[in-house]
């Protein structure tokens, strides 16, 4: 049987040529494109201002959806976390975070991940494979609809951050196509501005960000101030050590655009990269390399069986006070939904996760 086309991972003048194809005029297109971008709708049986005969048509040769949610956590702090599948039975994980003048999305762009970084659940998993841009796209429309109920328009305006499962940039077209589609203003209209991505270092997807002109915010996930303590830690290091990775940040840092953010992120493990003397390198390997980017101080999700536990919180000050008077702007960064293990950056590859995974034999594959 030939497979559906994927509607939610196509942008507004494919679904135009898709239809046309069926020998529909381009209207249509532009209606089943706001029909699931803008009213959020996830089946063609919804689209009830559509003709019954196309709407059929639809169905054998499309999906307007293609993720379930499996489980939904909602923290006391009013954090949702989900646990979805994909058509294929693979868990994506994401989560929903209200705040007071906007919400923020934490959207994974791979199922498991291929990297080894040993403070993260989702290594486990090991990569089941990259998310399709549909699949992205999902992850906001159904955390909306839930949040908010279905079609119904959020009351603030949406950020969003790829620090869920996966690293985005092994999945980099996939990952900016979906943010393109997102960004259409008759759709969900989250331009880039409102996006930040988060790399482990994958060093030549960063040099390719430098040349986007629509691009999102970078954030990159340091959590070590040396080569020795980062390659146990991120052993993506190994491929692309700290020298090279900085001199990647620099070479962005200088075509960074007024207004656009660029951080690094620090989780804090206690006893392992939160002493002063680490604080100290990493002041001046960022000053080092002329770097001007602020850290974001992360504190750690702790969760079995990994042996890290988060830094304490007089740790992170003194922390924090050290790059700050060696001239780093820094952040910490407020832990929500601890109660539903939904850490951005580390999303957790909970039990359920995990299980459903050794269902399927596909925990370890990949990488
Ligand atoms: S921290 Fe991010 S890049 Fe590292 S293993 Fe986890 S999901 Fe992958």
């Amino acid at each position: 049987m030939k497979e559906r086309v994927e509607l939610t991972g196509l942008s507004q003048p494919e679904i135009v040529s898709f239809v046309e194809g069926l020998g529909e005029p381009a209207y249509r297109g532009r209606q089943i494109f706001a029909a699931i971008q803008h009213r959020r709708l996830r089946s063609f049986d919804e689209m009830t201002d559509l003709p019954k005969e196309l709407r059929s048509r639809l169905n054998e040769a499309a999906r307007a959806s293609s993720l379930k949610i499996e489980s939904r956590y909602i923290s006391s702090d009013g954090t949702r976390r989900y646990l979805m599948k994909t058509n294929d039975g693979l868990p994506v994980e994401t989560v929903f975070i209200p705040e007071e003048h906007r919400d923020t999305i934490c959207f994974s762009s791979q199922s498991g991940c291929p990297l080894q970084c040993t403070f993260c659940l989702t290594a486990q998993l090991g990569l089941l494979r990259s998310l399709t841009p549909g699949e992205i796209v999902e992850q906001i429309l159904i955390a909306l609809n839930d949040a908010y109920g279905d079609g119904v328009k959020p009351p603030r305006g949406t950020n969003l951050v790829g620090m869920g499962a996966g690293e985005p940039f092994l999945n980099f077209d996939s990952l900016l196509k979906a943010l393109r589609i997102m960004a259409d203003q008759s759709g969900l209209y989250i331009v880039p501005n409102r996006v930040t991505i988060s790399t482990a270092g994958i060093v030549p997807r960063i040099l390719d960000l430098a040349k986007v002109s629509d691009r999102p915010h970078l954030a990159i996930s340091l959590a070590a101030p040396t080569d020795v303590l980062r390659n146990e830690l991120m052993p993506i290091n190994k491929r692309w050590p700290l020298e090279e990775l900085l001199k990647a940040c620099r070479a962005f840092e200088q075509t960074l655009k007024p207004g656009e953010r660029f951080t690094f992120e620090y989780v804090m493990l206690a006893g392992v990269n939160d002493s002063e003397e680490q604080a100290r390198q990493l002041a001046n390997l960022l000053n080092r390399h002329s770097l001007r980017a602020k850290v974001n101080l992360i504190p750690h999700n702790p969760a079995e069986p990994l042996p890290y536990r988060p830094s304490p919180d007089d740790t992170v000050t003194q922390f924090k006070n050290i790059l700050e008077s060696k001239g780093i702007h820094t952040y910490v960064r407020r832990p929500r939904g601890r109660d539903i293990f939904a850490a951005c950056g580390q999303l957790a590859a909970r039990q359920e996760t995990l299980n459903a995974c050794k269902e399927l034999n596909t925990v370890g594959v990949g990488n």
